[in-house]
């Protein structure tokens, strides 16, 4: 098959807030050096920022470096932080910490209110007004190697019909070489995902850990401007899950929700999007939500394993940067900052490389090396074991252990603690349970609360159904069998746009693809470890405008 190849000096796979800081800021080192590079960004979302996803309350530390004039450049936001509380949620009432009261990594004074898909079109501009190439549309199906150097990426081929035939409008995918290739494909990246696991890049650490998430934006009667509540409590305490939710004040009467849970949890029979939902439910967000409507959903997930759980993060002609290399403070529930500061890491790492042109392990290393002598080890270091508090003990014991390590500045309970593979934590299911019912089942209302399906349309995600389906099932076998028997098909629960479904004409577990909004829940949480989540065709899943 003939291929089209494209050469290039950088290629960033993924355009995010770590992929896009990083290109604009070699970029501009490289002319201020008077040297020249083809620097180019690839996305798969129909349109950069359609697959970003984030709370969003944003430190500003990272872009203060990246840019200090960054309000005089139109930085997108909805206001500075003004107010802020943790509330702790009971079952009919709530009691919020305020003021000196509030544990320090809920303090965001200061900080700003963002959408990220707003934030990454604004430094996809500033990116291509320095000279970055950035396409969107394009999905990054394959690494390329040479002589054990990663060289580059294989675009997904276009035009595949369901069968894998190709159809009229059949177009290979194209070969992007590069000196050097930085994968910023966000949690459970694809491509860093098999590149992680083939190097054992994770040898050594904690395994990667997860909290899967639910956003949803409101335009509701009375807004709360610059207001940020975080909340623990109400339903999680009833089945001792892991998460919590979010609360945050946009302009024009508008507010952003969301809710996180751990995918450790144990009972298969949980479903995250009916906790969502019941939690929506809850007086306190009742007050806020009620009489308004829904403009969005979204769904994503967040790696959560911390400073141990970080794979290494460079090799033979390769960089992994922002959420797919881990950076992420799970105790302040904030990346983008650190996703940031990794892209600027990175970005002196690559000048440096590509003024001794040498792309080698050896060179970029120095994304490593700068990375621990930086604020953002420092930052992710002082909350090393904070997840990890939380494994295999319930809220209380977990919030006391965390409660020490923020109080302590990282001091107390600093000896490295293990943790375990989300999949390894669910159990199978006892005897007398019904493996098709959720534990924790919602009911839709249809004003507060949504079915997945609702969910799944709020996206706004669209796939062209003609094409494989890009959730690869590894053993179906197991799904019919095994899985149903031991685990009830967990997946039917855990995905947040329902695209597994059980079939009971067939006694198999269909896959309704095209819902899919990206957020790779099932290729962490799946038991048997059988799902590879794959890109569809590049300008499929979800378009997350303004969220
Ligand atoms: Fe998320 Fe997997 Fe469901 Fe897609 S199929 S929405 S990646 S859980």
């Amino acid at each position: 098959m003939d291929r089209d190849t494209l050469e290039v000096d950088v290629l960033y796979v993924g355009a995010g807030a770590a992929t896009l800081t990083s290109a604009i800021s070699l970029k501009r080192k490289l002319k201020a050096a008077g040297k020249e590079a083809t620097i180019l960004v690839l996305e798969k979302g129909e349109e950069v920022g359609h697959h970003q996803l984030s709370g969003a309350v944003m430190d500003l530390r990272a872009l203060r470096e990246l840019e200090p004039n960054f309000d005089a450049l139109g930085f997108p936001h909805d206001g500075e932080v003004t107010d802020d509380e943790l509330r702790f949620l009971t079952k009919g009432g709530s009691h919020a910490l305020r003021g000196a009261l509030l544990p320090k990594p809920f303090h965001n004074h200061g900080n700003r209110i963002v959408s990220l898909y707003r934030v990454v079109r604004w430094l996809k501009d500033l990116a291509e007004k320095e000279g970055v190439d950035v396409y969107a549309g394009f999905a990054a199906d394959s690494r390329l190697e040479e002589n054990g150097r990663v060289v580059g990426v294989r675009m997904k081929d276009m035009g595949v019909d369901k069968h894998g035939q190709p159809k009229s409008t059949f177009t290979p995918g194209m070969d992007v070489k590069a000196k050097v290739t930085v994968f910023g494909e966000g949690p459970r990246g694809s491509l860093a995902k098999k590149l992680i696991a083939e190097r054992k890049l994770d040898s050594g650490k904690n395994p990667a850990t997860y909290g899967t998430g639910f956003k949803e934006i409101w335009e509701v009667k009375q807004g709360i401007p610059g207001k940020v509540i975080h909340t623990a409590g109400f339903p999680l305490l009833e089945g001792g899950q892991y998460g919590g939710g979010w609360i945050y004040g946009l302009k024009e009467n508008k507010v952003s929700i969301g809710f996180v849970v751990g995918l450790n949890y144990g009972d298969p029979r949980f479903d995250p999007h009916a906790a969502f939902s019941r939690w929506k439910t809850h007086p306190f967000l009742k007050a806020i939500l009620e009489g308004g409507t829904l403009v969005r959903y979204g769904a994503k997930t967040l790696p959560y394993g911390g400073y141990f759980a970080m794979p290494k993060m460079w090799g033979d002609g390769f960089l992994i940067v922002g959420d797919s290399a881990g950076f992420l403070n799970s105790a302040r529930l904030k990346g983008i900052h650190l996703a940031m500061k990794s892209g600027l890491l990175a970005a002196d790492a690559l000048y440096a490389a590509i003024q001794k042109e040498d792309y080698s392990d050896g060179t970029l290393a120095e994304y490593h090396r700068l990375f621990e002598a930086s604020w953002a080890k420092e930052e992710l270091y002082e909350v090393r074991n904070f997840h990890q508090c939380f494994e295999g003990s319930g809220f209380w014991t977990g919030s006391l252990r965390a409660g020490l390590i923020v109080l302590s500045g990282g001091k107390l309970l600093g000896a490295r603690r293990g943790a375990h593979p989300d999949h390894t934590q669910i159990r199978r299911l006892r005897s007398g349970e019904d493996g098709q019912k959720a534990s924790n089942a919602a009911a839709f209302d249809e004003k507060l609360t949504f079915d997945k399906l609702k969910g799944a349309y709020f996206s706004g995600t669209m796939h062209d159904e003609d094409q494989p389906a890009h959730l690869k099932v590894l053993d179906p076998n197991i799904c019919a069998t095994r899985c149903r028997e031991e685990y009830g098909n967990p997946c039917q629960r855990f995905c947040p746009a329902y695209v597994y479904e059980w079939d009971d004409t067939s006694r198999q577990l269909r896959i309704n693809a095209s819902n899919c909004v990206h957020c790779k829940t099932c290729d962490i949480a799946d038991p048997y470890q059988v799902i590879d989540w794959t890109v569809p065709e590049g300008t499929g899943g979800p378009k997350y405008v303004d969220m």
